[in-house]
């Protein structure tokens, strides 16, 4: 079983080069992309695939969506205009104390309606009951790497009795390499001020037992800035740097704050840089060195953050503000490019998470693809396809979805959720912890 599509624009990061290809032909097998390139010109047209034509349309990988806690989505629209921590502290850690495992599946699966409309096949998410959102990206076909947060601020030597470490160990024998590779688990340290230096330690050694990668919130505010200087007299990244936290491969999100040092670090360790312009404009946290840290060559890939600091999972958006408020603040029209926008919201992101098969419209890799409606107005005349896709395109203009060789999203309709049911669900969900 497989897909035929012909006579569309495919556009393509190609590793770091970016590829645009007019009247192309794919071809899909199994979960597989299996043809790339021009009309074949052998009279094959796909027998035995199901065939889509591409005219007026555009073919792109799947968009990564590197930093997430999907199940807030039902606290979309609670606590705005705050800053992060009276945000986190006096209002969202209240209501998560109140979450039941039923609440955040049904929370991750309303999540996973709005991204996979918008085009977005694979995310990275932070959060808890990991088993319940391990079970929707199951049911939703998504790809994932979902990890638990992890929390503990007290110091001490051995913490072989957290109850915390213990479900992330659980849930990574349990759903590590499930749904054919499309569900991986990594551990997640949430950040320095709500974990102790040996805690740390202890989840980075955890991590290496396994032999999976970090999620880790880094540098996101001044305030956790200035806190580490004063209490660690290091930088947030220095001080991770130093607790061999880098020593595995790291999701750093947010690095608002990070210095020139710090990302010299990052580079040395491999450490992927997750920018997330919307939440860090939101909450007031700043705007993260991106052009720096692209002209070192790190590898920086683009999230949402939790749909209550954004207040939606649309990497659309995300592309948009990544390519246009690093122009403004400095003044410089290069800052960041259409391109390199595209880019952070696909193959790198791909890398980032460690699917290396991911990310690229390229034969022997996996068929995570969007195709999108191009013959809009706001598309026409269309000088340039990548500037299209970072300035003009919008979620709703996101037509077909496949993941892993499977479309889950058709012209508006949903192939695996019951959307029905789900906002039913939500709606109930959300009167018990609100009403
Ligand atoms: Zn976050």
């Amino acid at each position: 079983m497989g897909y035929h599509i012909e006579n569309i624009t495919v556009v393509t990061w190609d590793n770091d080069e970016l590829r645009i290809i007019k009247n192309a032909t794919v071809e899909t097998e199994g979960n597989k992309i299996t043809y790339v390139g021009g009309n074949k010109n052998d009279g094959s047209k796909g027998e035995g695939k199901v065939g889509i034509d591409g005219t007026g349309k555009v073919l792109i990988p799947g968009l990564v969506n590197a930093h997430t806690h999907v199940p807030m989505t039902l606290m979309r629209s609670y606590a705005d205009d705050l800053d992060l921590h009276t945000w986190l502290f006096d209002h969202i850690f209240k209501i998560e104390d109140r979450l039941t495992d039923e609440d955040v599946y049904w929370g991750s699966l309303l999540g996973m309606m709005e991204m996979i409309a918008g085009g977005t096949t694979c995310f990275n998410d932070m959060y808890y009951f990991v088993d319940r959102i391990a079970e929707a990206t199951a049911e939703s076909g998504m790809r994932a790497l979902l990890s638990r947060g992890l929390t503990n601020n007290e110091d001490k030597d051995d913490y072989s009795d957290d109850y915390r470490i213990k479900e992330a160990v659980e849930t990574f024998k349990k759903w590590h390499g499930a749904m054919n590779d499309r569900i991986r688990v990594a551990f997640a340290p949430h950040a320095i001020y709500t974990c102790a230096p040996k805690y740390i330690r202890a989840i980075r050694n955890t991590a290496e037992k396994f032999g999976t990668c970090i999620h880790v919130h880094v540098d996101e505010t001044l305030k956790e800035h200035n806190d580490s200087l004063n209490q660690f007299g290091k930088t947030p990244v220095r001080h991770l740097y130093d607790l061999g936290l880098f020593d595995l491969p790291t999701i750093a999100a947010h690095c608002v704050h990070v210095t020139e040092q710090d990302m010299e670090l990052m580079k040395e360790k491999s450490v992927s840089f997750v920018h997330n312009p919307g939440s860090n404009l939101k909450l007031g946290s700043g705007i993260a060195p991106v052009p720096e840290a692209l002209r070192k060559g790190l590898n920086v890939a683009l999230g949402t953050d939790g749909a209550s600091s954004n207040n939606n999972l649309n990497m659309w958006e995300e592309m948009n503000l990544a390519a246009l408020i690093h122009k403004g603040v400095r003044r410089d029209p290069l800052a960041v490019r259409a391109e390199e926008a595209f880019k952070m919201a696909t193959v790198n992101g791909a890398k980032a998470l460690g699917f290396n098969n991911v990310g690229q419209i390229k034969e022997g890799f996996v068929a995570d693809m969007v195709i999108l409606n191009f013959s809009k107005p706001h598309y026409l005349p269309e000088h340039n396809p990548v500037s299209n896709l970072a300035y003009s395109a919008q979620a709703s203009d996101v037509e077909t979805v496949f993941v892993d060789g499977r479309i889950l999203y058709d012209k508006g309709e949903y192939k695996t959720l019951d959307t029905e049911k789900i906002l039913y669900n939500v709606n109930k969900v959300c009167q018990r912890l609100f009403g």
